[in-house]
């Protein structure tokens, strides 16, 4: 049994809990390893490790640092296919879909490589009379990332990159549920040179996020999540003194209107409603077909779904995995069972699925549920899960006001030919991430990631320039070098003269 170890100050330790996470092959149903679960002694370690880097690691030239992430860079296209591998494992997905995550995460430390140009300051000369005033940024000191299953390897690539970069020391904490790919970043990163305690790995779930949000030594904490425990990690967090970015739980809608091309539109909503089993924060799970074209698009949306190839995730050919862990696959067939009582049109119904030989994996089939209203639970909650519903409206007015009042800001996207309506959609909109004729319109690194409303809480959003400014504080300098004595002490407020 493979057993999944901490990472504290460049070592692998057990910890003193006794307490351990099953990790599943999702594919299979079967136990393919153990996790540790920290607590408070086991986080202490890792803080002390990361104090005790933090001097040297904050004094390392921008430059220096960014030469380590040019050498992680290198190692991690090398094991790309290694990654995926992982990630396939345990969270189940397709290998280039991992592989395409994978990607993604690589993409934010290309953009920390450039943290020399990143954290260049201002500089005013004269902003008064030879006195000159420059900002620069810092670091915050010690970080903490607490992550989510579903991207076991983005995810956690989206924060501790670019927080030592700006030289920080970080403090990770992966999902319980597929911790390995973690490990594996960890063991790269060290491989390219970063020295040991400035990024340190603890397992575990409640216990030793609770350990992180009430140690005095951590400034920072970014949170990818959903939304109940991401609301707690910010009230919680903010409560002792630390920042907080908490990105949080989606309802994407994607609106088609009745200009769109349909060939686009199904390929587009298959995709993104289905890939990666649903479980993605930018998955789209409500279609608002506006107008006319519902009974084509559901009939359309119902032949694709059915066609689905559905396996395990490192078999050739295949779209769909099997989800994450039998607990989730249990909630998301009940989403389904609610909404056929609450009365939408259940129109093709993947719970019944089995995989051949693959009996006691989590799987399950796409579903498809037509005539969906904003009164079910089905339309309000999220199911993270390949359950896609059809909300049917009269009008472009209606499609945007459903989207805009719902709870979730995360993403949105429409569907059109009309320029007009596109603009008007993406200005009217109150959701963080808006794609025009691109369904999941997740930022590329060099732009920020994240929702509104009860999708984020915090002010900043993730990587990209509000990365920096996550994990950096702001300094300003003003200074003057008078050359005669000056005439005493002043008592007014100092105004320029
Ligand atoms: P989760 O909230 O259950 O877990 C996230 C992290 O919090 C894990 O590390 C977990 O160990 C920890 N955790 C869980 N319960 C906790 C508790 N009670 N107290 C303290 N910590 C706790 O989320 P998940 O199921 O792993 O991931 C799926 C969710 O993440 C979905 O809601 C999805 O939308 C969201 N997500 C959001 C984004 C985004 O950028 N907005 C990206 C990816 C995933």
């Amino acid at each position: 049994m493979n057993s999944i170890l901490h990472l504290i100050g460049g070592q692998l330790v057990a910890g003193s809990s006794a307490r351990t996470g099953d990790v599943y092959n999702p594919a299979t149903g079967q136990v393919s390893g153990k996790v540790c679960f920290g607590g408070k002694e086991e986080l202490d370690l890792a803080v002390t490790a990361a104090k005790k880097a933090l001097p040297a690691w904050s004094e390392t030239p921008p430059l220096q640092r960014a030469r380590v992430l040019f050498r992680y860079k290198e190692l991690l296209e090398a094991h790309k296919d290694q990654l995926a591998a992982l990630i396939c494992a345990e969270h189940g997905k397709t290998i280039d879909d991992a592989r395409g995550s994978v990607t993604r995460g690589i993409e934010v430390v290309e953009f920390a490589c450039g943290i020399p140009h990143l954290l260049r300051g201002d500089f005013t000369e004269n902003v008064g009379r030879n006195i000159d005033s420059w900002s620069l940024r810092q670091p915050v000191g010690i970080a903490a990332g607490i992550t989510p299953f579903n991207f076991p390897a983005m995810v956690p690539m989206w924060m501790y990159p670019l927080a030592i970069a700006c030289g920080n020391t970080f403090v990770l904490k992966p999902s319980e549920r597929d911790p390995s790919a973690s490990m594996l970043l960890a063991d790269l990163l060290h491989q390219a040179g970063l020295p040991a305690g400035v990024l340190n790995v603890v397992h575990g779930d409640k216990a030793v996020v609770d350990a992180i949000l009430q140690h005095p030594d951590i400034s920072a904490v970014s949170f990818v999540g959903s939304t109940s425990v991401g609301e707690y990690i910010y009230s919680q967090g903010t409560a002792h003194g630390k920042r907080v970015q908490a990105l949080c739980g989606a309802k994407n809608h994607m609106v088609v209107l009745p200009d769109a091309d349909m060939d686009q539109v199904v390929d587009a909503l298959i995709g993104a409603a289905y890939g990666s089993a649903g479980e993605r924060c930018m998955a789209i799970s409500v279609a608002v077909a506006v107008g006319s074209i519902a009974d084509t698009l559901v009939e359309r949306l119902a032949v694709r779904a059915q066609q689905l190839r559905i396996g395990p995730g490192d078999q050739p050919g295949v779209e769909m995995g099997p989800l994450v862990t039998k607990q989730h696959l249990d909630k998301v067939k009940s989403y389904v069972t609610l909404g056929t009582q609450e009365g939408a049109k259940l129109v093709v119904d993947g719970r019944s699925l089995t995989v051949e030989g693959c009996e006691d994996g989590f799987f399950m089939g796409a579903c498809l549920f037509d005539h969906v209203t904003p009164e079910m639970r089905i339309y309000q909650e999220e199911i993270f899960g390949p359950v896609l519903c059809v909300v049917r409206v009269p009008d472009f007015e209606s499609a945007l006001e459903l989207v805009n009042n719902h709870e979730y800001g995360n993403g949105t996207s429409i569907f059109t030919r009309d320029g007009d309506a596109a603009r008007t959609f993406s200005h009217s909109c109150n959701i963080g991430m808006i794609g025009i004729n691109v369904p999941i319109p997740v930022p590329m690194a060099f732009h920020s990631f994240g929702g509104w409303k009860r999708s984020l809480f915090g002010d900043r959003n993730a990587y990209g320039a509000d990365g920096i400014g996550f994990y950096t504080r702001l300094k300003t300098v003003t200074a003057r070098w008078p050359t005669k004595i000056r005439a005493g002490a002043e008592f007014v407020m100092p105004t320029m003269k």
